[in-house]
């Protein structure tokens, strides 16, 4: 779940990024269109000004020629400047006027193409006799060449510098300034004109379209399009200020026009430079850097998709190396209790049997064969079990040698053929690996409902397996037959427990040990018994295990333990002689930490020897743990004798033998039993044989009959334990069958 919710995360952080990536490559796209667009305004306003500046030159060159002419006209008399003037046809071809003309204070002009005619009447003639310098309006000239014209005018001063009594002008050629801001500019696209403020027009640029003969730029505009309008009312507005800038209109297409003001008013009015670029210029220039942009985002994008992809197909891989970590058993590669769990517990169609299956003597093998066996044998199990699935059945492995598996949708009988093919195959196991004796059981829970909790399931199949283990041939439960009965005992019996302790109801009962040459007791085991307050006794069978499933036998053991010293050291202060009376130890008490301090500590403050209170350890505790073993040592270092106990129902006597120390070996009662027949004799003699010669005590159990005893007898056996000598006794009956002679009566 926790790696899904990280995936997402990842995958959202990835996809983020591509929009926020995208959304910078627009802008940055944007921002270079604007700085394309910034740059070509200012291109445009470096080409309008340099035609104003053009324009400028001309009309200041024109009338400083004038002025030049003027001043040398002025000391002379009338005829003279009208000579002079005659001879001045190359200076005004030389300065491209149609002609120069000096007039006269009365009007009368007279020109180098040799004309003589009144201009009185001229706005310019007017102006200029009054003192201005001064260009006029554009007209057309009809003298010569017919065509439109400009007149540059200039005051002449009398000799004496006090009046004007003459004019000199020159007749310029409109053309020239259409030639002089004719020169091409954005490839040939851009064009300009000159007006007046009311937006006739006094020049025009080759490329200007819609050429009339006339006419005014605001109403060529506005008819053109009528959103010009309100731009032709800004450009009006920044004209009467005399200002410059940029406006955007529609003239046959969107156009750009910087516009500016002439320095020189014509015909009296002011001027202005409007110098045109159409949009599309600036678009086409932007056209390859948006491509370059548009290349650079594909690229972009391609390189995260690439990073993206791999980033997220390494996730994937992370992802499917944690599930497999967290799904995976380790041993036999299958799937394990994590995954079986989610799985059980997604199924729509639940119906099936849930099998807890566990074998007898996987941790024999183990201590015996080896972990690497072992993690075969479970290979092996896994494999043998895997055989039996069905499509959507399941399986696990939980823990150590035990498995679940679920299958679906089969009937009992169907279940049991599956069940007892691999109890089968796993019979055969021990032939094919060179192992020990090994079986199968299993614990069935039938599936009815959907399974909202494995763990409570399971309980119920493990319930069930629990009693498999105790049924002898046929090695299956099912939920069904299990003894609700004497769970309901057991939890009745650890709820007393405490309770049971602080009433004293657990008394010791002693089975005293025979030495088997003098037939006289030499020893005894402490047994412990539970009185229930009516009286009545609950044999050690009934609620030893169920206390050492829950690790309370810790507590009973330190209690016998105590009774025990206690009782020792009450009969040495009477003055008995002791005789050693042994503890049975269970091994959930040896788990237990400093278990041997405390039974130390116990063992000086009630005084008594240890080599009074041995130590009964089973096999079983033996092979289990290697801890255990250090432990049995250090009980032997602090004097305790250590017995070895049920010797014989387990696999690795002779391997337990062979790495611990213990003083006495406990030869259990199904050994015994087999006094009478041959090989039972014969392996016994041997036993007994190894025991002593190892330097052992052999003390042999449940010794019944006196053939037992005479066999035993005649083995050398050490001592006997049994019914035949006597049961295990309450204390007083204990005292006098020791001939404690001190004993009350
Ligand atoms: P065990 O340690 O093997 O003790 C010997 C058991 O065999 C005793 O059963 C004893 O009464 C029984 N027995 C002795 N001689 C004969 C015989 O000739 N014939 C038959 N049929 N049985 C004989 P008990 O007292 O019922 O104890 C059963 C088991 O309970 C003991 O087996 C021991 O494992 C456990 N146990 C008893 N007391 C304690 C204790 O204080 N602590 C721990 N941890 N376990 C105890
Ligand atoms: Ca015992
Ligand atoms: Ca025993």
């Amino acid at each position: 779940m926790g790696i899904n919710i990280e995936w997402k995360k990842r995958v959202h952080t990835i996809l983020c990024s591509l929009v926020v990536l995208c959304i910078v490559v627009m802008v940055c796209r944007d921002l270079v269109r604007k700085e394309v667009e910034n740059q070509l305004q200012e291109n445009l306003k470096d080409v309008a000004l340099q035609n104003e500046e053009i324009i400028e030159k001309e009309i200041g060159e024109k009338i400083r020629v004038l002025q030049v002419i003027a001043g040398d006209l002025q000391p002379m008399k009338d005829y003279k400047r009208i000579r002079y003037v005659s001879m001045l046809k190359p200076v005004a071809n030389a300065y491209g006027f149609k002609r120069v003309s000096y007039t006269q204070g009365n009007g009368r002009s007279h020109t180098t193409d040799s004309y003589h005619k009144s201009v009185s009447n001229m706005e310019y003639f007017d102006k200029s006799i009054n003192g201005k310098i001064y260009i006029s309006d554009l007209f057309v000239d009809t003298i010569g060449v017919e065509g439109k014209v400009n007149v540059f005018s200039v005051p002449v001063f009398s000799p004496k510098g006090n009046t004007i009594n003459g004019v000199v002008y020159a007749t310029y050629r409109t053309e020239m300034f259409q030639e002089l801001i004719s020169k091409d500019s954005f490839d040939g696209q851009g064009f300009s004109c000159v007006i007046q403020e009311e937006g006739n027009f006094i020049a025009r640029s080759n490329k200007f379209p819609k050429r009339q003969k006339f006419g005014n730029l605001f109403t060529l505009l506005q008819s053109e399009n009528e959103d010009n309008a309100s731009v032709i009312q800004e450009l009006q507005i920044a004209m009467d200020k005399k200002r410059s800038g940029n406006i955007t209109l529609f003239f046959g297409e969107e156009q750009y026009v910087y516009f500016s003001p002439i320095a020189y008013k014509i015909g009296g009015k002011k001027c202005y430079l409007l110098t045109f670029v159409p949009v599309a210029v600036m678009e086409e220039r932007s056209f390859h850097l948006e491509n370059y942009m548009n290349l650079l985002m594909v690229v972009c994008l391609l390189v995260f998709m690439i990073v993206g992809i791999t980033f997220v197909h390494s996730l994937y891989h992370k992802r499917e190396t944690l599930r497999r970590l967290a799904y995976q058993d380790q041993v036999t590669g299958g799937e394990n209790y994590a995954y079986f769990e989610e799985k059980i517990e997604q199924l729509k169609q639940p119906k099936g049997y849930l099998v807890s299956l566990d074998t007898d003597a996987f941790k024999i093998v183990n201590q015996t064969c080896g972990v690497e066996k072992g993690n075969a044998v479970l290979m092996e199990l896994y494999c043998i079990i895997k055989e039996t699935l069905g499509q959507d059945d399941l399986l696990a492995r939980d823990n150590a040698d035990r498995f679940l598996v679920f299958y679906s949708g089969v009937d009992k009988e169907e279940l049991l053929i599956k069940l007892n093919e691999i109890s089968d195959k796993v019979r055969r196991l021990p032939h094919k690996l060179h192992i020990p004796k090994l079986s199968t059981y299993y614990g069935v829970y039938n599936v009815l409902e959907k399974v909202e909790d494995l763990d409570v399931v399971l309980n119920y199949a493990n319930e069930a397996r629990n009693v498999s283990k105790k049924k002898g041939k046929q090695k299956y439960a099912f939920y069904e037959e299990v003894d609700f009965q004497q769970i309901s005992n057991e939890n009745e019996l650890k709820a007393r427990f405490d309770d049971a302790v602080q009433n004293e109801e657990f008394e010791i009962w002693y089975q005293p040990k025979y030495c088997a040459q003098t037939k006289m007791v030499d020893g005894a085991e402490a047994l412990v018994r539970w009185r229930n307050e009516d009286g009545t006794m609950i044999p050690p069978g009934q609620f030893i295990p169920v206390f050492e499933k829950n690790g309370m036998i810790a507590k009973l053991d330190e209690y016998v333990f105590k009774k025990v010293c206690t009782q020792q050291q009450s009969w040495r202060e009477r003055g008995e002689s002791l005789i050693p009376i042994s503890i049975n130890v269970s091994r959930a008490t040896l788990y237990y930490e400093n278990v041997v301090e405390l039974y130390t500590e116990i063992a000086k403050e009630t005084g008594v020897d240890p080599k009074y209170v041995p130590l009964e350890i089973t096999e079983s505790a033996m092979i289990d743990n290697a801890d255990v073993r250090e432990l049995a040592e250090e009980f032997q270092n602090v004097g305790f004798p250590l017995h070895l106990d049920d010797f014989g129902t387990g696999y690795s006597s002779l391997a337990t033998l062979n790495v611990m120390n213990f003083d006495t070996l406990k030869i259990d009662k199904s050994l015994v039993d087999h006094i009478g027949d041959k090989k039972g004799d014969t392996l016994l003699f041997h036993v007994i044989q190894l025991a002593k010669s190892m330097g052992m005590k052999v003390t042999a159990e449940g010794v019944e009959t006196e053939e037992q005893l005479m066999f035993l007898q005649e083995k050398e056996c050490t001592n006997i334990q049994g019914y035949f000598f006597s049961k295990p006794l309450p204390v007083h009956d204990f005292e006098k069958k020791c001939n404690y002679c001190n004993c009350p009566s």
